[in-house]
């Protein structure tokens, strides 16, 4: 099975661009789903959260706050870190099993949806990465309308992720989601044909 990572910036489009899979019947291993799964499967995460950030964060129902923890760690990598080194090692098992039955399940490929895929070296266990890339200023426009969020907390947003010009150095492929959404779907088509042409063996043909 060719295993493909999808990352990008806040407000990219990593999510429109899963979509597109997923109406191809592309099985996606989604992260962020994952992460928000592994507070239930591994009820230790929850608790080392309210151990290390306090029991504020956790509502009457015993679930986690996200937006109030999301709002209190984004100015500090530190904290961010902190709340990382609790939950990634869970998240990255869990995105591993996932693609295990996919694999069992016979698909061709299988791609995995993750905004942290390069941080967190997993596009070091694909075949081939993707990044969904957007003009700074259209990202800026499109996360203020659709989290209705000011420009100045979108950028502190922004700003505690690595750059999107860093990430693009990473992958092999990369979409130019700034402009219409038929234009992003051609281009995916054409690195899927790619990928699968290259059976997902095109490692060391990063772009720069
Ligand atoms: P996050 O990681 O922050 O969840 P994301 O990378 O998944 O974000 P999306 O949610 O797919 O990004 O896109 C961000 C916003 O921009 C959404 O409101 C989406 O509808 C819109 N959007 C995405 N692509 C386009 C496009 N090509 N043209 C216009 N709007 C778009």
């Amino acid at each position: 099975m060719i295993k493909v990572g999808l990352t990008g910036g806040i407000g990219s489009g990593k999510s429109t661009v899963s979509k597109m899979l997923i109406q191809k019947n592309i099985p996606i291993v989604d992260a962020d789903i994952i992460s928000r799964e592994v507070l239930d499967l591994y009820p230790e995460t929850l608790e080392k959260i309210k151990y290390t950030f306090g029991k504020e964060f956790i509502d009457e129902g015993g679930s986690l706050k996200r937006r109030d923890l999301g709002n209190h760690i984004f100015k500090s990598n530190e904290l961010r870190k902190k709340l990382e080194n609790i939950v990634i090692p869970y998240i990255k098992r869990e995105i591993f099993n996932r693609l295990e039955k996919y694999n069992e399940l016979g698909e061709a490929i299988c791609v995995v949806d993750a905004p942290t895929l390069i941080e967190h070296f997993i596009h070091k266990e694909m075949n081939a990465n993707i990044l969904v890339w957007v003009d700074r200023d259209i990202q800026i426009k499109r996360v203020m309308a659709r989290d209705k969020l000011k420009e100045q907390e979108v950028l502190d947003r922004i700003n505690s992720q690595m750059l999107l010009e860093d990430k693009r150095k990473e992958v092999n492929y990369i979409i130019d989601n700034s402009r219409e959404l038929q234009y992003t779907k051609e281009q995916l088509e054409n690195i899927l044909t790619e990928i699968r042409l290259l059976g997902g063996n095109n490692e060391g043909e990063k772009k720069n």
